[in-house]
């Protein structure tokens, strides 16, 4: 073949290309990579297709008679198609998420969906109840996945979660809020460096995704070192039900459900893109009450005041202004903070591409002990 045949080619190839894409009914080809469903079967039970059963997972977490049982909820469509998990409370505090899964699941109809949907609405239930982020043992249960059946009392909750809940899924969401006094624009969290999940966070409409490779033990990363395509999905902050985030989340994962082939009918999304970003955050230098400037979501230029701390016994004012010109994607609320305290994550519009400096961001060890990332 000379050189140009192989150009004509390549022109018939591009316009066939062109032809297939506008005649496809489905935005996206994510469907593809994941695994299909076989026999729906986990927990002990076997949901048949056209059918939605609500399940329970006890984690072997108590002594029997105090057990807390987790309820499950698994709808298997009648087409075939991916089994799609939601989590949500994996930080007993984080409320957003649990409304998000709700929701969804209420809306979804088995006889018109293709794949199955695995929703667990409160993983870590004990500290659901007692209104805090940590297992009663104060451990954080996303930094013990996948988990071991013989370590502490994390490591075997995550890992009786792991196997009888997560090993079942195609693909997973992982639903989350800021933390410790923090909020965050609702954004798809993502290691863009494995193309399945990168893949992944084009369908969830028009929501902000962050390159994070994501903490060691984070039900995130373990899942998806096991396979399993996953993303962390962040929405406000924790304690409260935001009925902003809550709609925005809700919305994003039908999108993905839409995405996936897994449903027909498509909520609407004006601007259906994704906005690639990498971040930075901005520490406080000084003691005292911080009050903020800006919002969250807001599109901040450099040198842009963001917030002052105020000393309250001195009345010494600090000012905080932006490093750099980005939006803000993470927010301290208004409180008490000391000097080093990470107060604004501002992030910066970058290619999907462009990633290596935000790889080594996310190995930075200060951001990793402050724990900013905090999935
Ligand atoms: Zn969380």
């Amino acid at each position: 073949m000379n050189t140009f045949m192989i150009r004509s080619a390549m022109v018939v190839l591009l316009a066939l290309a062109a032809g297939i894409g506008a005649a496809q009914e489905r935005p996206s080809p994510e469907t593809a990579a994941l695994k299909p469903k076989g026999r729906v079967r986990l927990l002990g039970a076997e949901v048949p297709p056209g059918t939605k059963k609500r399940l329970t997972w006890t984690g072997g977490t108590a002594m029997q008679g105090f057990v807390s049982p987790v309820p499950v909820f698994v709808l298997n469509g009648t087409g075939p198609g991916p089994v799609l998990c939601l989590t949500a409370a994996v930080h007993g505090d984080e409320l957003n998420g649990i409304e998000v899964v709700r929701r969804v699941i209420e809306d979804l109809d088995v006889e018109t969906l293709n794949g199955a949907v695995i929703g667990v609405p409160v993983v870590n239930i004990q500290g659901f109840y007692r209104g805090t982020r940590y297992l009663p043992d104060r451990r954080d249960l996303n930094r013990f996945f996948p988990g071991n059946a013989k370590g502490s009392s994390a490591t075997r909750i995550a890992h009786s979660f792991f196997t009888e809940v997560v090993k079942h899924c195609s693909a997973l969401v992982d639903l989350h809020t800021g933390s410790l006094n923090r909020t965050n624009l609702p954004q798809v969290r993502a290691d863009l460096n494995d193309p399945a999940a990168a893949r992944m966070t084009k369908a969830f409409g028009a929501t902000v995704v962050l390159h994070s490779k994501g903490e060691t033990g984070s039900l995130r990363r373990a899942a998806s070192t096991a396979g399993i395509p996953s993303v962390t999905f962040e929405m406000g902050e924790p304690m409260r039900v935001q009925p902003e985030h809550v709609e925005h989340g809700a919305k994003a994962i039908e999108t993905l459900l839409y995405s996936l082939g897994m449903t027909k009918q498509r909520r609407y999304w004006g601007d259906p893109e994704p906005v690639y970003y990498s971040s930075k955050w901005v520490r406080v230098d000084h003691g005292g009450i911080l009050f903020s400037d800006v919002a969250l979501g807001e599109r901040v230029t450099e040198g842009e005041l963001l917030g002052v701390v105020t000393d309250p016994l001195t009345n010494q004012q600090h000012r905080i202004y932006a490093p750099m010109s980005g939006r803000v994607l993470g927010m301290a609320l208004n409180q008490v903070v000391l000097p080093g305290f990470a107060a604004y994550r501002i992030g910066s519009e970058t290619k999907p591409k462009a990633r290596a400096e935000s790889d080594a961001e996310a190995e930075d060890p200060e951001e990793a002990l402050d724990a900013d990332e905090l999935e």
